[in-house]
């Protein structure tokens, strides 16, 4: 709650406070050094940058920041194209040089790749309606 007043304080026009994320998991390549740092905060005006928290190891985070997003891109063309959604100077590789054991584990199963099959069917039928008559 400190973290939703420090916030408020930083940027009281930001957007709805009810959207602040309380459940901190550090999004940084694992590091020992350092402080942890979690997305709280995805403002309305994204320009600004997004809220930031800061902790250090086993502590209670200490800090709130506004910080701009990382420029970086992956570099690959079209769909592929992702951008890093970490905050610009972070530490360690971008986020889509990441790779998250937990996401990992998700996607090794049968029920994702079932999934992401039918969302690619799904994704081909929309297309194929939309141009359909072109
Ligand atoms: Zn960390
Ligand atoms: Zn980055």
């Amino acid at each position: 709650m400190s973290l939703v007043a420090q916030m408020m304080r930083l940027a009281p026009d930001a957007g709805d406070p009810l959207y602040v994320e309380t459940f901190l998991r550090c999004k940084l390549a694992a590091h020992t050094t350092g402080r942890h740092h979690d997305l709280v905060w995805q403002l309305d005006d994204s320009r600004q940058g997004e809220m930031w928290a800061a902790w250090a190891d086993g502590r209670a985070p200490e800090s709130v920041l506004l910080l701009p997003d990382c420029p970086a891109h992956n570099g690959r063309s079209d769909q592929n194209d992702e951008a890093c959604t970490l905050f610009a100077r972070h530490r360690g590789p971008h986020s889509f040089d990441l790779c998250d054991p937990e996401i990992e584990a998700i996607r090794a199963t049968p029920e994702y790749g079932r999934l992401t099959a039918e969302i690619d069917a799904l994704i081909a039928a929309w297309r194929h309606r939309v141009q359909g008559t072109s």
